[in-house]
Protein backbone atom coordinates (compact mmCIF):
# COMPACT_ATOMS: atom_id res chain seq x y z
CA UNK A 1 0.00 0.00 0.00
CA UNK A 2 1.26 3.73 -1.00
CA UNK A 3 1.58 6.75 0.91
CA UNK A 4 -1.23 7.80 -1.57
CA UNK A 5 -3.80 5.10 -0.92
CA UNK A 6 -3.21 5.74 2.84
CA UNK A 7 -4.30 9.45 2.40
CA UNK A 8 -8.25 10.74 2.91
CA UNK A 9 -9.71 11.44 -0.42
CA UNK A 10 -12.93 13.69 1.28
CA UNK A 11 -13.26 15.99 3.82
CA UNK A 12 -16.12 14.36 5.13
CA UNK A 13 -14.57 11.71 8.00
CA UNK A 14 -11.23 13.84 8.24
CA UNK A 15 -11.63 17.56 8.43
CA UNK A 16 -8.33 18.25 6.92
CA UNK A 17 -6.72 16.16 4.67
CA UNK A 18 -3.29 15.88 5.03
CA UNK A 19 0.20 13.99 5.69
CA UNK A 20 3.34 14.88 7.54
CA UNK A 21 6.12 14.36 4.82
CA UNK A 22 8.33 11.93 6.76
CA UNK A 23 11.56 14.18 7.07
CA UNK A 24 9.09 17.47 8.24
CA UNK A 25 10.91 19.02 5.13
CA UNK A 26 10.54 16.81 1.98
CA UNK A 27 7.46 17.26 0.02
CA UNK A 28 6.28 13.77 -0.94
CA UNK A 29 4.05 13.11 -4.29
CA UNK A 30 0.97 14.42 -4.45
CA UNK A 31 -2.17 11.91 -4.40
CA UNK A 32 -5.32 12.71 -6.84
CA UNK A 33 -7.09 15.35 -5.54
CA UNK A 34 -10.58 16.26 -6.40
CA UNK A 35 -12.10 18.82 -8.80
CA UNK A 36 -12.28 22.32 -7.93
CA UNK A 37 -8.94 21.52 -5.84
CA UNK A 38 -5.34 21.35 -5.17
CA UNK A 39 -2.99 19.66 -2.63
CA UNK A 40 -1.00 22.59 -1.65
CA UNK A 41 2.08 22.65 0.77
CA UNK A 42 1.72 24.34 4.30
CA UNK A 43 3.69 25.24 7.37
CA UNK A 44 2.22 24.26 10.47
CA UNK A 45 3.74 23.85 14.20
CA UNK A 46 4.82 25.96 16.72
CA UNK A 47 7.56 28.24 15.88
CA UNK A 48 11.20 25.67 15.71
CA UNK A 49 8.82 23.17 15.39
CA UNK A 50 7.32 23.23 12.08
CA UNK A 51 6.40 20.91 9.16
CA UNK A 52 5.57 20.99 5.74
CA UNK A 53 2.63 19.17 4.87
CA UNK A 54 0.01 19.12 2.23
CA UNK A 55 -3.36 20.31 2.65
CA UNK A 56 -6.72 20.08 0.16
CA UNK A 57 -7.01 23.76 -0.92
CA UNK A 58 -9.87 25.04 -3.10
CA UNK A 59 -8.65 26.68 -6.51
CA UNK A 60 -9.85 30.14 -5.37
CA UNK A 61 -7.27 30.37 -2.29
CA UNK A 62 -4.97 32.67 -2.62
CA UNK A 63 -3.52 31.81 0.80
CA UNK A 64 0.43 31.21 0.84
CA UNK A 65 0.07 28.20 3.34
CA UNK A 66 3.96 28.57 3.48
CA UNK A 67 4.45 32.07 4.14
CA UNK A 68 1.38 31.79 6.70
CA UNK A 69 2.19 29.08 8.91
CA UNK A 70 -0.98 27.69 11.17
CA UNK A 71 -0.25 26.72 14.60
CA UNK A 72 -1.44 22.66 13.70
CA UNK A 73 -3.00 21.38 10.79
CA UNK A 74 -6.52 21.88 12.03
CA UNK A 75 -6.23 26.09 12.25
CA UNK A 76 -5.06 26.01 8.07
CA UNK A 77 -7.90 28.25 6.96
CA UNK A 78 -8.05 29.01 3.06
CA UNK A 79 -9.27 32.76 1.87
CA UNK A 80 -10.40 34.06 -1.57
CA UNK A 81 -9.68 37.17 -2.91
CA UNK A 82 -11.28 39.90 -1.66
CA UNK A 83 -13.95 42.23 -3.03
CA UNK A 84 -13.66 45.70 -1.51
CA UNK A 85 -16.02 48.03 -1.18
CA UNK A 86 -14.48 51.79 -0.22
CA UNK A 87 -17.22 54.13 0.97
CA UNK A 88 -15.44 56.55 3.35
CA UNK A 89 -13.57 59.40 2.12
CA UNK A 90 -11.13 58.94 4.54
CA UNK A 91 -9.86 55.27 4.21
CA UNK A 92 -7.60 55.82 7.04
CA UNK A 93 -10.07 56.71 9.64
CA UNK A 94 -12.62 53.23 8.25
CA UNK A 95 -11.56 50.40 6.68
CA UNK A 96 -13.19 48.92 3.80
CA UNK A 97 -15.61 46.43 3.70
CA UNK A 98 -14.42 43.44 2.34
CA UNK A 99 -16.37 39.99 0.89
CA UNK A 100 -14.08 37.04 -0.04
CA UNK A 101 -14.48 33.17 0.00
CA UNK A 102 -13.57 31.37 3.01
CA UNK A 103 -13.07 27.99 4.29
CA UNK A 104 -11.94 26.61 7.58
CA UNK A 105 -11.90 22.51 7.73
CA UNK A 106 -11.00 22.85 11.47
CA UNK A 107 -14.14 25.02 12.11
CA UNK A 108 -17.20 23.43 14.21
CA UNK A 109 -19.25 25.93 12.56
CA UNK A 110 -20.45 27.28 9.12
CA UNK A 111 -16.81 28.21 8.25
CA UNK A 112 -16.19 24.41 8.07
CA UNK A 113 -17.60 24.20 4.68
CA UNK A 114 -16.85 26.84 2.09
CA UNK A 115 -18.61 29.78 3.06
CA UNK A 116 -18.98 33.49 2.12
CA UNK A 117 -16.50 35.78 5.15
CA UNK A 118 -17.94 39.49 5.43
CA UNK A 119 -15.16 41.78 7.10
CA UNK A 120 -16.70 45.03 7.91
CA UNK A 121 -14.21 47.07 10.30
CA UNK A 122 -12.15 44.22 10.86
CA UNK A 123 -14.99 41.81 12.26
CA UNK A 124 -15.59 39.44 10.18
CA UNK A 125 -19.02 37.11 10.24
CA UNK A 126 -19.50 33.95 7.67
CA UNK A 127 -22.04 32.52 5.84
CA UNK A 128 -23.20 30.20 4.28
CA UNK A 129 -24.60 30.09 0.52
CA UNK A 130 -28.60 31.23 1.12
CA UNK A 131 -27.40 33.69 3.65
CA UNK A 132 -24.92 34.30 1.25
CA UNK A 133 -27.14 35.14 -1.61
CA UNK A 134 -29.27 37.18 0.54
CA UNK A 135 -27.06 39.61 1.42
CA UNK A 136 -25.96 39.56 -2.28
CA UNK A 137 -29.88 40.51 -2.75
CA UNK A 138 -29.90 43.50 -0.11
CA UNK A 139 -26.31 44.89 -1.76
CA UNK A 140 -28.05 44.99 -5.11
CA UNK A 141 -30.92 46.53 -3.44
CA UNK A 142 -28.88 49.28 -1.94
CA UNK A 143 -26.95 49.82 -4.92
CA UNK A 144 -29.92 50.71 -6.63
CA UNK A 145 -31.21 53.05 -3.87
CA UNK A 146 -27.21 54.94 -4.47
CA UNK A 147 -28.47 54.67 -7.94
CA UNK A 148 -31.75 56.02 -8.15
CA UNK A 149 -30.57 58.80 -5.39
CA UNK A 150 -27.78 59.94 -7.60
CA UNK A 151 -29.63 60.17 -10.44
CA UNK A 152 -31.91 63.15 -8.77
CA UNK A 153 -28.33 64.83 -8.74
CA UNK A 154 -27.73 68.42 -10.66
CA UNK A 155 -25.15 67.83 -12.89
CA UNK A 156 -21.47 68.55 -11.66
CA UNK A 157 -19.74 71.36 -11.76
CA UNK A 158 -17.08 72.28 -14.10
CA UNK A 159 -14.02 70.28 -12.32
CA UNK A 160 -11.32 72.45 -11.40
CA UNK A 161 -8.21 69.95 -10.40
CA UNK A 162 -5.97 72.32 -9.06
CA UNK A 163 -5.79 71.24 -5.55
CA UNK A 164 -3.00 68.32 -5.18
CA UNK A 165 -4.70 66.97 -1.98
CA UNK A 166 -7.91 66.64 -3.80
CA UNK A 167 -9.11 64.28 -1.44
CA UNK A 168 -8.61 60.63 -3.35
CA UNK A 169 -12.72 59.29 -3.45
CA UNK A 170 -13.33 61.96 -5.12
CA UNK A 171 -10.85 61.92 -7.59
CA UNK A 172 -11.66 58.04 -8.17
CA UNK A 173 -15.48 58.60 -8.29
CA UNK A 174 -14.23 61.77 -11.10
CA UNK A 175 -11.70 59.18 -13.29
CA UNK A 176 -14.46 56.02 -13.00
CA UNK A 177 -16.86 59.15 -14.91
CA UNK A 178 -14.14 59.85 -17.25
CA UNK A 179 -14.02 56.17 -18.11
CA UNK A 180 -17.78 55.79 -18.89
ZN1 LIG B 1 -5.69 27.30 0.76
Amino acid sequence: MSIIDRLPQTIVDVPVPYTVTEAGEHAIEAPAIKAGHRLAPARVGRPGEQVTIWVECPNWCITDHLADPAGNAQDVNHQGAPAVLHLAADQAMSPPTEVYLSWWPGSDDVAARPCLAVDVDCEVAVYGRTAALAIADQIAAFAQSVRLLSETLPDDAPVIDSDPDMDEALRRVREGEVRS
